[in-house]
C-alpha cells in the first residue's frame, strides 16, 4: 500500500473528549471518526485491525467446531416478548415500529433469533451438538456510551450459541468454547484472565468473563495468587462486612475538617461524573461515611453539605445510574460507613427506599457525626446484605491463597444458558425414543472492536500504538527518507515489492515530507516493523530496520533486512 494514495488522516493533537488512551490513539492514528454518540466509522487503519482481530476469531471458532452465519440486525417484538425481554431489557433495547405499526428492535443480542431458527429446523437428537456463530454489528442503547470503540452504542461482537440434547453436553460444548477464547486471546497476546461471572440480562446457569488486564477497565476482578480462582468482583464469593468504625464524635458542621468539596459540581469533579442536580449514581463506596449521612439527612442538593473524607476517597467506586435503579428501584442508593482502610471493592444490595423513611438519628440539625458508629447511629440491618471482597482476604476456594484486585476490560463472556430460551420459545427436538424434549443452549461473545481498544490499552507509549503483530494493520512499513531523492526511491520501491511479494503486509510511506513527520506518524499508528532507507546508508548497500516495541534499530544490508522481517 503506497502511503499517498492511502487515508491515514492522523492527529498531532490528543482529542480532548478522548478519556482513556486507547480512544485517543485510536483517533489520533486515524483508525476511527465518531458519527454520533457511541457510533464510529471505521477508517481504513481501524477496520484493518477489526478484520485481523475477526479473522483470527473466524479461525479459532471453525476450528472448535463453531459454524458461521448471519443474522439480521432488525428484530420483530414478537420474539422478545415470547422470551420475556421485550419488558426485562429496559432502555438499552432501541425500538422502533415499521409503516405497518409493527414493532421491531435493534439486536443488541441473538438468543431468540437463533432459538426461533433452531426450533424450526432442528428436529431430532441426531442434529446435534451444533453451534452457530457470526461477527455482526449490534446495537445497544448504552446509557453512558465512552472510550470509543470500548462502549459503543453500534459495535462489532462474535457471538455463538450452541444447542445440545441434554446437560453435560451443553458442558462439553461450553469448555469447547472456553478453551477457544483462551487460544483467541492468547494469539493476539493479550495479558488477560478468564473469570467466574454474573450472567446479567442474558440469564442462564453460569458464566466466565474473558479480563484484559488494564487499569482503566470498567470491571474489578479478585483473583487468589495461589489457586486458580478468579472472579469478576460482583461475583465474587465475598464476606459480610463488617463495620470496624467506632466512636462518633458529633461536631458542630463549620467544625468538621472538609476538602474543599461545597457544590455538587465539586463533588461530581471528585467522583469523576457528570454533574447533576442530584447525585444519582452512588452505589459503591467505602469510608464514606459523612457523605452517606449526609445524604441520608434528605439534603439531596448537595449544594449545602459540607464533606469530610475521614477514610480514602479514592477508593470509591461509581455504579451507573441503571446499576442504582436497578437495585434501589429509585435512583439514589448508597453504601454506607464501613470505616474500611482496605483496598475494597463493595457490592451493595442496600435499598433506600425514599430518603424519608429512614431514621438514622446520627445527626443533629448542623451538627455531624464523624466516625459514625454502626448500630448505634443506624440501624445495623440495614447493612445486613453487604458484601465485600478485600485484597489480601484469604482465598474463598482454596483458603490457602491471598485475594489479589485487578481492573479489567471485559472482551468475552460465555454462558451456560440452559434451557432459558428453548423453554420459553419451545425449542425441542425428538430423543432416541420419540420423546420430545427441551433444548439445552449455551451463548458465547467477543466484543471485536472492543478487544482491538483493549490491545492498545496494554500495548502503547508516550509516541502512540505498539500493535501486537497479529493485530497490525501492517506488518511493516518502509520509510524512504526523501522521496525527491530517485535512488532513495527506487531502492525502497524494490524493497516494498519484495515485501509484498513474500507475503509481508507492507505500508510504503513514499510521501513527500520531512523524515521527522515520517517517523512520528510511523510511531503513532504502530505497525510492529519499519525499513527506513536513506541515501547514507545506501552508499553502503545497507538499511535501518526498526522494531517499534522495542525501539531497537539494526543497521543491515538490504538482502539481510527483508530476510529479518519474513
Ligand atoms: P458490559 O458489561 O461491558 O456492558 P456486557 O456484559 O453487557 O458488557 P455481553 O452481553 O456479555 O456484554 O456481550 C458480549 C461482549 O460484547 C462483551 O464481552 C463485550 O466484549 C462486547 N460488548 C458489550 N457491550 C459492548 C459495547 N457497548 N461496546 C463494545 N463492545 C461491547
Ligand atoms: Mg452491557
Ligand atoms: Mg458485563
Ligand atoms: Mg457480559
Amino acid at each position: 500500500m503506497l502511503y499517498s494514495r492511502y487515508f491515514i488522516p492522523t492527529v498531532k493533537e490528543t482529542p480532548s473528549d478522548a478519556e482513556v488512551v486507547s480512544h485517543q490513539l485510536m483517533l489520533r492514528a486515524g483508525m476511527i471518526r465518531k458519527l454520533a454518540a457511541g457510533i464510529y466509522n471505521y477508517l481504513p487503519m481501524g477496520l484493518r485491525s477489526i478484520r485481523k482481530f475477526e479473522n483470527i476469531v473466524r479461525e479459532e471458532m471453525d476450528r472448535a467446531g463453531a459454524i458461521e452465519l448471519l443474522m439480521p440486525s432488525v428484530q420483530p417484538a414478537e420474539l422478545w416478548q415470547e422470551s420475556g425481554r421485550w419488558t426485562f431489557y429496559g432502555k438499552e433495547l432501541l425500538r422502533f415500529k415499521d409503516r405497518k405499526e409493527g414493532e421491531f428492535c435493534m439486536g443488541p443480542t441473538h438468543e431468540e433469533v437463533i432459538t426461533d431458527m433452531i426450533r424450526r429446523e432442528i428436529k431430532s437428537y441426531r442434529q446435534m451438538p451444533i453451534n452457530f456463530y457470526q461477527i455482526q454489528t449490534k446495537f445497544r442503547d448504552e446509557i453512558r456510551p465512552r472510550f470509543g470503540l470500548m462502549r459503543g452504542r453500534e459495535f462489532i461482537m462474535k457471538d455463538a450459541y450452541s444447542f445440545d440434547v441434554d446437560s453435560s453436553a451443553a458442558d462439553d460444548s461450553y469448555d469447547r468454547m472456553y478453551q477457544a477464547y483462551i487460544r483467541i486471546f492468547e494469539r493476539c497476546g493479550l495479558n488477560f484472565r478468564a473469570v467466574e461471572a454474573d450472567s446479567g440480562t442474558i440469564g442462564g446457569s453460569f458464566s466466565h468473563e474473558f479480563m484484559v488486564l488494564a487499569d482503566s477497565g470498567e470491571d474489578g476482578i479478585a483473583s487468589c495468587d495461589s489457586c486458580r480462582y478468579a472472579a469478576n468482583v460482583e461475583k465474587a464469593e465475598a464476606r459480610p462486612a463488617q463495620p470496624v468504625a467506632q466512636g462518633g464524635e458529633l461536631l458542630p458542621l463549620e467544625k468538621i475538617p472538609t476538602p474543599d468539596m461545597k457544590t455538587i459540581a465539586d463533588v461530581a469533579a471528585f467522583l469523576k461524573v457528570t454533574a447533576d442536580k442530584t447525585i444519582k449514581t452512588l452505589v459503591y463506596a467505602s469510608g464514606s461515611g459523612e457523605f452517606v449521612m449526609a445524604l441520608l439527612r434528605g439534603d439531596h442538593e448537595l449544594n449545602e453539605i459540607k464533606l469530610k473524607n475521614s477514610l480514602g476517597w479514592d477508593e470509591i467506586e461509581m455504579a451507573t445510574e441503571e446499576d442504582i435503579l436497578r437495585i434501589t428501584g429509585s435512583p439514589i442508593g448508597f453504601l454506607g460507613p464501613l470505616g474500611l482502610k482496605e483496598k475494597v471493592t463493595v457490592i451493595a444490595d442496600l435499598v433506600v427506599e425514599g430518603m424519608t423513611n429512614v431514621a438514622m438519628g446520627a445527626n443533629e440539625k448542623d451538627m455531624h457525626f464523624i466516625n459514625a458508629n454502626p448500630g448505634r447511629d443506624f440501624p445495623v440491618e440495614r447493612f445486613a446484605d453487604i458484601r465485600m471482597v478485600v485484597a489480601g482476604d484469604a482465598c474463598p476456594r482454596c483458603q490457602e491463597g491471598k485475594l489479589e484486585m485487578w481492573r479489567g476490560i471485559e472482551v468475552g463472556h460465555v454462558f451456560k444458558l440452559g434451557t432459558k430460551y428453548s423453554t420459553a420459545l419451545n425449542a425441542t427436538y425428538l430423543d432416541a425414543d420419540g420423546k420430545e424434549q427441551v433444548i439445552f443452549m449455551g451463548c458465547y461473545g467477543i466484543g471485536i472492536g472492543r478487544t482491538v481498544a483493549a490491545a492498545i490499552e496494554q500495548n502503547h507509549d508516550e509516541n502512540g500504538i505498539i500493535f501486537p503483530l497479529p493485530l497490525a494493520p501492517f506488518h511493516c512499513s518502509v520509510v524512504a527518507l526523501n522521496a525527491k531523492d530517485g535512488g532513495v526511491m527506487a531502492a525502497a520501491e524494490e524493497i516494498y515489492a519484495k515485501l509484498e511479494q513474500l507475503g509481508v503486509e507492507t505500508l510504503f510511506d513514499d510521501r513527500d515530507e520531512r523524515p521527522g513527520v515520517k517517523f512520528k506518524d510511523n510511531d503513532l499508528i504502530g505497525i510492529p516493523l519499519r525499513i527506513v532507507v536513506g541515501s547514507k546508508g545506501l552508499a553502503e548497500g545497507k538499511v535501518e530496520v526498526k522494531i517499534r516495541k522495542t525501539g531497537e534499530v539494526l543497521l543491515l544490508p538490504v538482502e539481510e533486512a527483508i530476510a529479518r522481517i519474513k
